[in-house]
This record gives structure tokens, C-alpha cells and sequence, in this order.
């Protein structure tokens, strides 16, 4: 400013020792705390805010180092270090730091530490300011925590979008229980859970799967032993003051979920998830509550997933079988023959097993037919496919290909072997006594050919004709007989 410019000015009343007397009123007025110590940090002098603030009085704290009387179990031990490198290194530091009253009542403040030279450089004393940001710290712990349990929401989320994607894309039911294994045990950690499907009679459920660190469940359960397959909706234990455990819990005491899951609107199964090490007196009350909360909100999103996801797996199971299985006998269509044959050749020829075709074929059955009727000629479809039904395993595979023309495939038995399998076909069949509109019908054969990979042909078509041609020697030999292809030695039946 010039000095040109007039400016009103107040002149202050001159006060004597004007410096100490100011310096008096802030720190007797001042709403920090101040302290002020000796360079080896004991206290000399604190103003009547510390006192208010802290509870302690000058006598109290007189010749202390500060910090050994403020600072208290949970204050952070690196921040002490830092204050007390500092000041022993003569330098400022400002930092927020965890303090305790004399009663113990914790309070946060922003702290600096100035160190106070003379005129002559030598370090006379260190001044304290404290400002107490009790306020902001709760409020900046409070964001934190929202902030910490936002991201695990969003995590969550991201695991329940992720986990419904792997439970659609589940093809098979082992499939799905394997994705319902991974991801329960992911998403929902701390538990054990289980798997519960009822069997074919509605009876019982038999555990299909089971997840957790030590899961030990029952292997079946009884619709009546469980709360939630009684009223029909999902139940947790340990959430309400009056409640009852289920008969099918092992751990009495700790808390569980029991979620119906339901296909098409039919109740097909039960998810159980228990939380062991949960009963009362173990984690923190609040935090218990807290995290059962939770964990039954993702355990509801769960048992509607894997329901959903059940009856998709079912559903496309059962589109899959109406298209390769043949609705009259149940056995497998020529669609399903085809397919699975034609890798199975190459597997065989690949591993050099043995691979065999057996054709079969209803001997006059056109005839049959003319004189008893179709819905007669069908009652004999369906018991032909009866027996061979029952010749099924994992290595035989029984088809319809035809009208009445079958063929077994048949992995990794010798010709001897398959020739004894078809004699026995051959045998159950010609002893079957069938009746129809009350009148008994008469004995149905069949003809049977058979053929190997590798001997009669390393396509299927190959040794799919050489097994015909079998059979058709059968024919023409007498029917109700069982021939190998290219070997007419290998005769072993003739009718009874
Ligand atoms: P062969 O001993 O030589 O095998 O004589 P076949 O009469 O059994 O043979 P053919 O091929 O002449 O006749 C097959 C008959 O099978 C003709 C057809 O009416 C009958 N058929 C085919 N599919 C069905 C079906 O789904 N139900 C019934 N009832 N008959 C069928
Ligand atoms: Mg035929
Ligand atoms: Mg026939």
C-alpha cells in the first residue's frame, strides 16, 4: 500500500507486556490443547483446553513425556514411532493420532509437534498442539466401512452373476453339482452345505453333493425330518428367538439354512448350509447377526438358481432323450446309433479294442402282424425291447433302428462273448409268452447276425452290411438263429 493512500486507522491502546498478555488469552482461550515440554519432551505447561479435553491436570502429566500418558492400547504404534523419531531428530510433525482421557474414553486429534529454538539456535522446548477430530474420524471410518462393505456387495454380485452363468451353461447334473459345489463354497466360505435330491418314490433324499471344509452329512434324509420340506419354504435356525432344529442336523447349536428347491413347481430337492463355529458365544453377537443376514439374502439367490438351473438341466435332459430314444420301446433310436457308434469306432479302432454289431430282427413279423393286428405286433416290439433292455449296460447298448429291427452295439467283449449274449437274446426271447385282447399270442423269434470291427469292415456301414448279411443267412437258414458274419462255422444256435 502507498503511502500516499490515507486508510482510517484504529490505533490500539498501548498495553504494557502487550506480547505475553495476547499470548495469555489464546492459550487460555483457545479450543486446542497445548502443551509444552522441556527437548526431552517432559511436560511443563499444558493450557486449561487440555485439561478440559483430557481430564488431566498439569500435576498429573508434570516431568511426563506427553504420549506416555495420552496414548493407549489401540493407538497405532508406527504413528508413535514416527512422532518419537521427530522429535528426536528436532524436526515438526503432524499427525492424527488415537488418545485416551483419564477415564479412558478414546478421542482422535490432529497432533503437531513443533520444536522451539532461542535467539541463539539452541533448542529450548517442544509446543504441542492438539485439535480433536473425534467427528471427522468417525464419520471417515463410517465411509470406509461403506465403502469396504460396497465392494463386497459388488464382489458378491459379480460371483452371483459369474455362478448363474457356469449353472446355465451346466449340461448334465453332475455337471451342475460340480458348479454348485464350487460356488457355494466360494460365495458363502464360512459354511458347510449340502445337496439333497429325492429319489425316484418320493421317499427319502439322498445326498447328491456335499462342500465345506469338513462337511459330514447324513446320506439320506426323510421329507418329515426337515422344517422347510414341511411347511414348503425356506427356514433358517438361529436367526429368530423361538425356533426348533430339524431332525436331519448333525450339529445341534449352530445356526443353518434349509432352502426347498423346486423344478416345474414340484419340490425335487433340499440345499442345507451350516454354519459351524457360529453357536452363541463364538463370533461377536452384532457381527454374527450380521453375517447370517447376509449369508441367507445369497443363500435365497442361490436356492432359486440352482432350482431354475435343475429344471433346465432336466429339461434339456428330456428333449435330448425324446430325440434319440424311441417312444414305443424305449431303447435308444437310430439317431443315437448312428452318433454313438460312429465314435465309437474310432475309439475302438484307436485302441484296438473289440467293438461288435448285432442285428436282429423279428422273424415273420409281417405275417404277424396280418393275422393278431398292429396293437398286437406293437405288445411284441414292446417286449423284444423289454429283453434287450435288460441285456443293457455300459458296455451294451441296445437300439431300434427299424420297424422291428434292432442292433446292439456292443463294446469290448470278444466274438465269443457277444455270440453267447445274442444266443441268450435269442433264447429269452423265443420263451416269451404273450397274450393280447385276452387271447394268448404264439411264439415270436427273431434272426440274429453278427459282425467285428477290423474282421468284417473298419466303417460302420461296413460292419453294419456284414452284420445284415448275418442275419439274412440267419433267415435263410431257418430263422430263429444267431450267425456271425464271414465265419459260417460259427453256428452256435439252431431253433429248439
Ligand atoms: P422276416 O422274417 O424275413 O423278417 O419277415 P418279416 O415279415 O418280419 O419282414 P418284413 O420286412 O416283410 O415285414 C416287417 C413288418 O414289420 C412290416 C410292418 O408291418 C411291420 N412293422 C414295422 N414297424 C412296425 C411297428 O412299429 N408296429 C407294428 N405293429 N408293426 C411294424
Ligand atoms: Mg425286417
Ligand atoms: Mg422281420
Amino acid at each position: 500500500m502507498s503511502a500516499s493512500q490515507t486508510v482510517p486507522q484504529i490505533v490500539p491502546q498501548p498495553i504494557p507486556d502487550a506480547e505475553s498478555f495476547y499470548a495469555d488469552l489464546v492459550t487460555r482461550h483457545s479450543s486446542d490443547c497445548v502443551v509444552i515440554a522441556d527437548p526431552e519432551r517432559r511436560a511443563l505447561w499444558v493450557n486449561p483446553a487440555f485439561v478440559a479435553q483430557t481430564g488431566y491436570a498439569l500435576a498429573d502429566i508434570l516431568g511426563k513425556e506427553p504420549g506416555t500418558v495420552l496414548q493407549g492400547q489401540d493407538t497405532d504404534l508406527e504413528t508413535m514411532r514416527k512422532i518419537r523419531q521427530a522429535c528426536a531428530q528436532r524436526r515438526e510433525i503432524r499427525a492424527d493420532i488415537l488418545c485416551y482421557t483419564k477415564s479412558g474414553e478414546p478421542f482422535w486429534v490432529d497432533l503437531k509437534v513443533m520444536p522451539v529454538y532461542d535467539a541463539n539456535g539452541r533448542h529450548t522446548h517442544f509446543i504441542s498442539t492438539m485439535r480433536d477430530i473425534t467427528e471427522r474420524k468417525a464419520l471417515e471410518e463410517q465411509n470406509e466401512e461403506m465403502r469396504h462393505s460396497e465392494q463386497l456387495r459388488q464382489s458378491e454380485r459379480q460371483l452371483l452373476a459369474l455362478t448363474s452363468e457356469w449353472l446355465y451353461s451346466a449340461k448334465s447334473i453332475d455337471e451342475l453339482l460340480m458348479v454348485i459345489q464350487r460356488a457355494m463354497h466360494t460365495l458363502i466360505p464360512e459354511a458347510e452345505g449340502a445337496l439333497y435330491i429325492y429319489d425316484d418314490n418320493r421317499t427319502s433324499l439322498k445326498l447328491a453333493a456335499s462342500w465345506g471344509t469338513m462337511p459330514d452329512f447324513a446320506p439320506h434324509i426323510l421329507p418329515d425330518d426337515c422344517w422347510a420340506l414341511r411347511r414348503g419354504r425356506a427356514y433358517a435356525f438361529g436367526m429368530k428367538p423361538i425356533q426348533f432344529t430339524c431332525d436331519h442336523v448333525r450339529s445341534k447349536g449352530a445356526p443353518y439354512f434349509c432352502l426347498p428347491i423346486i423344478a416345474h413347481g414340484e419340490t425335487i430337492g433340499l440345499m442345507h448350509v451350516v454354519f459351524e463355529g457360529f453357536e452363541e458365544g463364538g463370533i461377536m453377537r452384532h457381527m454374527r447377526d450380521e453375517v447370517l443376514r447376509n449369508r441367507w439374502d445369497i443363500s435365497l439367490i442361490c436356492g432359486e438358481q440352482i432350482s431354475l438351473a435343475i429344471a433346465n438341466v432336466r429339461l434339456r435332459q428330456e428333449l435330448h432323450d425324446r430325440s434319440v430314444r424311441d417312444p414305443l420301446t424305449g431303447l435308444w433310436n437310430r439317431r443315437w446309433f448312428i452318433e454313438r457308434a460312429t465314435r465309437e469306432f474310432s475309439i475302438a479302432a484307436h485302441e484296438d479294442r473289440p467293438l461288435a454289431l448285432i442285428s436282429l430282427d423279428v422273424d415273420h413279423f409281417k405275417a404277424f402282424n396280418d393275422q393278431f393286428g398292429h396293437e398286437a405286433g406293437d405288445l411284441v416290439l414292446r417286449e423284444v425291447g423289454r429283453v434287450l433292455a435288460a441285456a443293457a449296460d455300459d458296455s451294451v447298448h441296445p437300439c431300434r433302428i427299424g420297424g422291428e429291427e434292432f442292433v446292439l452295439l456292443c463294446l469290448g467283449h470278444d466274438e465269443a462273448a457277444c455270440l453267447e449274449r445274442a444266443e441268450n437274446l435269442r433264447e429269452a426271447i423265443a420263451a416269451m409268452t404273450l397274450s393280447s385282447g385276452g387271447r394268448s399270442l404264439p411264439q415270436v423269434t427273431v434272426s440274429a447276425g453278427l459282425a467285428m470291427l477290423g474282421r468284417d469292415g473298419t466303417q460302420l456301414e461296413a460292419v453294419l452290411k456284414a452284420s445284415d448279411q448275418a442275419l439274412y443267412r440267419a433267415k435263410a437258414e431257418g430263422r430263429n438263429r444267431v450267425f456271425a458274419a464271414c465265419n459260417p462255422a460259427a453256428t452256435p444256435s439252431a431253433p429248439a
